[in-house]
């Protein structure tokens, strides 16, 4: 890799002027590396079929002979070129339209491939690119790339460019793969497979391309994120805590509840973990309700008592106030003071808070992302609770590490999912899971009802309501329109004010400020408010024990996990509860949604239900789950591969020779360009 495909600027290659070197800027292409990267999404097929066995409305090319005469027809400043052809045995009509000029060309036997929409109905083709056989440009017969261009950049530019790119550079591209994995699959070389992807020879071929590079994509993804690890465990330079046993249990015995099993068996893996110098990073998933947030309080409990402070970051304000409240009451006996960080909190109370953390007069720190960052300075940061779409990128964990922290983290999930895509997906950490809930609980039990039936809910409510307990009521989500859902709240609200004259209603919803939203919370936390309706706000991690029924409108428009978790709302308490699902469902998935709600309250079971659903691409989501997106893999489509290539690079990395055999070089030089092997990280 003497040469750098990386350090070649796109203009080196012909044709590319500096201009047009800007304007593919524009779609992330700077180096030669980049263009050769630059993948196309799907292919336009350029190989003749017979016209018998093309479907209606295919888009297709086949070889033909002009048999008729042309006839052009004007209409406005349009045109439209019609010449009868014939394909073997096929008679049919070829259409171009505003190409009068090929008219000329149409001459009587004249052999012409041509590709378009096949319109059965009409016996007619309509021409969208043609090639007289006797004066080829070299397109027939060929699966010609669809790149992804806008603005200057035309499609046949950039397939030239590429092209031109390949020829200049292709066979500096270097390989990476080792070659045991390379024999393993028969994988073709790396030069090969970029080659075929962007000119694949057929089929075949191009598909064995793309399964070498979506591995190689897959099996980067997992170097990056086990190398991290197995570094991270190397690591001695964490913070070690010395909190002793009989120090923790005065505070787990001052809890109103014993630790569940399987809470003792994590809570002594997290106590592992803060006592070695290692620099913690684990994953805590449980089912909503099975007590993770009494594990984060010991944690953090554990870092104040070894002599650290502890954040804990939340995703919304709601919660954090929640946390403060529960952090607070349970840390009063042991004079731990904690404090709040929001974007509500400013001026003299946010400049306090700000000293008192930087002097050390503040052992905890409860608060939405801003947390860690920018000018929060901290005296000694020893452990940093977070959830699941917080989660520290290795980028992150250095910003902490370059203000001389290095804390444990801890991130919680309240997506619970299987073992093995946990650490398929979240490869850099350690997994505990919380297998079951606390005993005792009274179970949940689910309904789902057809909007008509929307009387006997609402007695439903009443009688709960009647009985001192709480509800909520969730109004149905419209994607498109955050305005229309709050429309849609205001509306519900005013309705069950007029259904239910004497108890309290509240309204909550994403557009009212986040002193609104205390203020609303807080009343419902301490029973003001008996029936609350709202948007998917309260969705994660709200705990309020006497709140016994959750009712959701038009559920079929969230997915599983998602009503799950509003699910778990309930059932918090001693109180039976319920959760009452309404929905018409249209569709197919809408209706599994349903069932499986009502078939099962676990958890585990639920993400494994909607996984089957939705896949795992559309599980995780796109960019919130901090997940790589990948150039040509998929996390869907691609899991087996996924699951392929965390084992090879696991088995890869348990080798010594790993790091100072050359088969691996470029391996150790990708590490270090990603900065996890000898850069920031390493020193
Ligand atoms: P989640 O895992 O959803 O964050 P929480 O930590 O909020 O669950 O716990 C849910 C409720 O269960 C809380 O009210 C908490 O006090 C209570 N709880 C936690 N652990 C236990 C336990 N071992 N026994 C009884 N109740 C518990
Ligand atoms: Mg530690």
């Amino acid at each position: 890799m003497e040469l750098s495909l990386d350090a070649i600027e796109v203009k080196q290659i012909n044709g590319v002027s500096a201009q047009k070197q800007n304007e593919l800027h524009a779609f992330g292409v700077f180096t030669v590396k980049d263009l050769l990267e630059y993948y196309p999404f799907r292919y336009d097929d350029f190989r003749p079929r017979q016209l018998s066995e093309i479907k209606h409305g295919d888009k297709a090319t086949l070889v033909a002979k002009v048999i008729g005469v042309p006839v052009l027809q004007r209409f406005g400043g349009k045109s439209r070129l019609s010449c009868k052809m014939v394909d073997g045995s096929w008679m049919f009509t070829a259409t171009w339209f505003n190409q009068q000029y090929v008219r000329e060309q149409l001459t009587a036997q004249r052999e012409i491939v041509i590709t378009g929409k096949w319109d059965q109905k009409r016996n007619a083709i309509t021409v969208t690119d043609y090639e007289f056989t006797d004066r080829g440009e070299g397109k027939i017969g060929t699966l010609q790339p669809v790149y992804s261009v806008g603005g200057k950049i035309t499609q046949s530019w950039i397939r030239k460019i590429i092209n031109q790119g390949l020829q200049q550079y292709g066979e500096l591209i270097p390989e990476i793969l080792p070659h045991s994995i390379i024999r393993k699959y028969d994988f073709m070389s790396r030069k090969r497979a970029i080659a075929t992807i962007h000119r694949p020879e057929d089929t075949r071929e191009g598909q064995q391309g793309r399964r070498r590079m979506v591995y190689e994509e897959l099996f980067l993804f997992q170097l990056k994120v086990q190398a991290f690890r197995v570094l991270n465990r190397g690591r001695m330079d964490g913070v070690v805590h010395t909190v002793d046993n009989a120090t923790v249990r005065q505070f787990v015995r001052s809890l109103p509840f014993e630790l569940t099993d399987a809470q003792k068996r994590v809570e002594l893996e997290i106590l592992h973990d803060m006592r070695s110098p290692y620099c913690m990073n684990r994953l805590l998933q449980g089912d909503v309700g099975s007590g993770k947030t009494v594990l984060a309080a010991v944690a953090l409990y554990a870092t104040v008592k070894s002599g650290f402070q502890g954040a804990l970051m939340v995703p919304t304000e709601i919660l954090a106030e929640q946390h403060m409240r529960s952090l607070t009451k349970m840390f009063e006996p042991f004079a731990i003071t904690v404090g709040l960080l929001t974007g509500s909190v400013s001026g003299r109370k946010r400049k306090d808070l700000l000293a008192s953390l930087q002097m050390g007069m503040l052992d905890i720190v409860v608060g939405t992302h801003a947390l860690i960052q920018e000018d929060v300075f901290f005296r000694g940061l020893g452990m940093v609770v977070t959830d699941e779409q917080h989660r520290f990128g290795v980028n992150q964990r250095s910003v902490l590490r370059r203000k001389g922290y290095n804390p444990d983290v801890l991130t919680m999930t309240a997506t619970p999912i299987p073992r093995t895509l946990a650490i398929t997906v979240f490869g850099d950490m350690d997994v505990s899971t919380l297998s079951e809930r606390p005993k005792g609980r009274v179970p949940i039990t689910t309904y789902w009802v057809k909007p008509d039936l929307m009387e006997r809910v609402l007695r439903l409510v009443g009688r709960e309501i009647g009985q001192g307990r709480q509800a909520y009521l969730i109004c149905p989500l419209i994607e498109e329109s955050e305005k229309l859902d709050v429309q849609n709240a205001i509306d519900l609200h005013i309705q069950m004010t007029q259904a239910f004259p004497d108890y309290k209603v509240g309204l909550l919803h994403g557009r009212m400020t986040p002193g609104e939203k205390d203020g609303i919370m807080r009343a419902f936390y301490s029973n003001e408010i008996q029936l609350l309706v709202s948007t998917t706000v309260v969705e994660v991690g709200v705990d309020v024990p006497n709140a016994t029924l959750m009712i959701i409108m038009d559920a079929d428009r969230f997915g599983l996990s998602q009503l799950h978790q509003l699910r778990g709302r309930v059932g918090r308490g001693r109180h039976a509860s319920f959760c009452v699902l309404v929905a018409d469902p249209k569709s197919g998935v809408g209706r599994e949604r349903m069932t499986a709600m009502t078939d099962t309250d676990d958890g585990f079971e639920v993400s494994r239900r909607d996984l089957e659903l939705r896949g795992p691409g559309d599980f995780f989501g796109t960019k919130q789950s901090g997940l790589p997106e990948f150039r040509l893999g998929d996390m869907a489509a691609d899991f087996e591969v996924l699951e392929q290539a965390r084992d090879d690079v696991a088995e890869l990395l348990k080798e010594a020779e790993f790091w100072t055999s050359t088969d691996y070089a470029p391996l150790r030089s990708y590490l270090q360009s990603e900065q996890i092997f000898q850069g920031d990280l390493m020193d």
